[in-house]
Formats: structure tokens, sequence, C-alpha cells
């Protein structure tokens, strides 16, 4: 009866220890894996990578060309030419250094496919016109997610909590994490924002914020954590995410256990 006992007691502990595992899905490849495979961030190459790889989600920036085309790029500016300012025609004279063409949103989530393991961590770019053009990038990219039947797979980011607010008032179910780090877990909560994806440096200068925003429910993630000491003690306080250019690093050590 004791040995019983004993082994019961040692299971519970396992699977108490295996529900504090990390894992994979934690680890979001920033504009994609680019870095150790040479492909051009924010490329469809990159995402590729990123689904090969097995990360949790991959990253990439969405702005929108002056004929409403939902393209990816980091900047505002597309090898020296204003995204807004030009249609995508005009822009896509110049390819990526690959030859892709000037990506996509539609080709992105084409290339997701259904039920992807990979989520796809959309920013929303804010627009160099304003609010009222990154909400509106919002909503024709939360359409979009939807046409593909990909809004579950989806999680959408912005430093424009205009944006964020848009996303938040257009679907209650969907995925958002405001990015500016200016904002507390509660004033989130508040104003029914599901999450937040700060650089962690705020969660250095705010060491409650991680609880915090747990306690309540939100999701978490924070950017740009490229060192393996800093990704150990992210994931070891349960966030939800962690936001990388080292991807491969960082999956490492999650299957490593830590
Ligand atoms: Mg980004």
């Amino acid at each position: 009866m004791r040995l019983i006992a004993i082994l019961s007691l040692l299971m519970i502990t396992q699977i108490s220890v295996a529900q504090n595992k990390v894992d994979a899905r934690q680890v979001i490849a920033h504009r994609g894996a680019w870095k150790n495979t040479g492909a051009p961030q924010n490329s469809l190459e990159s995402l590729k990578h990123a689904f090969e790889l097995g990360c949790g989600g991959s990253e990439f920036d969405i702005n929108m060309t002056r004929d409403g085309v939902l393209v990816i790029n980091h900047d505002a500016d597309y090898f020296g030419s204003k995204i807004e300012e030009l249609t995508y025609a005009e822009l896509n004279k110049t390819k990526l250094k690959n030859g892709e063409d000037l990506p996509l949103l539609e080709n992105f989530f084409k290339m997701a496919g259904k039920n992807p393991k990979t989520l796809l961590v959309a920013e929303i770019k804010p627009s160099p016109s304003g609010a009222e053009r990154s909400e509106k990038i919002a909503a024709e990219a939360y359409k979009m997610a939807k046409k593909y039947k990909l809004l579950k797979h989806t999680v959408f980011i912005s430093f424009s909590y205009e944006a964020v607010l848009k996303l938040v008032s257009l679907d209650k179910k969907i995925k958002v994490q405001y990015l500016t780090g200016d904002k507390s877990p509660d004033v989130l909560k508040a104003a029914k924002v599901p999450g937040l994806d700060y650089h962690f440096s705020v969660f250095e200068k705010n060491p409650d914020w991680l609880k915090k925003a747990q306690a309540l429910g939100l999701s978490t993630n924070a950017w740009t954590v490229n060192k393996p000491e800093l990704m150990e003690d992210l994931l070891k306080q349960g966030i939800s995410y962690i936001t990388t250019d080292e991807p491969e690093k960082a999956l490492e050590l999650v299957r490593k256990g830590l």
C-alpha cells in the first residue's frame, strides 16, 4: 500500500513538472528566421524557415501601399521609396535580395495553409499619415486573416494603440498584444486588450508587470530576446512567448528543457 502511495506521489510530481515545462510554442521568430539562414527579413523564405524550424510563431510587419495593398516590410520605406505614396506595381519594380517580389500579406496567409503549427504574428505598422490609416491597416489585415480562416492562428500586435483598440472592437476573440510598453497590465485589462508584447527592458523596469499581466489573464510576450540568459529568465517566469532573432538558440534551450 505504502509503495502504491509513493508511486502515485511520484507520478503526480512528474505531471506537475511536465505542466511547468517550456516548449517550442513559446518561441517566435522575429521577422521570420533570417539571421542564421541568410533569408531576407520579412520574406516568404524567412517565414518558410520559421515553419520548418517548428517555431511557435513567426512575426512580420504590415504596411499598406497607396492603392491599398497590404505588404510585408519593416519600414515605412521600401528601398528608399515611401510605401504609402506609391502603388504596389511601382514598388515591386525593386525585388528583395533573394529575387522575391515585395511580399504580400495574402501570400503569407496562403503559405501558412490550414491549421499551421506556427502562429502568424502580424504587426500592424503605425501609418506615417496617422491613427486613422493605422486603424484601416488593422481592419484590412483582420479581414484578410478571416478570409483565410486563420484568425485562431494569428496574433495581431501594434505600437499603435488606436490599431490595437480597433482590433479589439472588431472581434473579442482574437489575440491582440500592445507593443509600446507605456501602459500597465491594469490599464490594458480595463480596455479589454488581451495581451502585451513589451521590450524586455520594460519588464526589468517594472518587475511586477509580468506577474500582474499573468494574474489578469493577459497573454505576454517580450522582444527582442536574443541572449540565452534572458531567454531562460523569461521562460522560467512563464512568459507566453519570447520574440527573437535567434529562434534556433531559443528552440535548443526549450528542447533541452532549460
Ligand atoms: Mg515587427
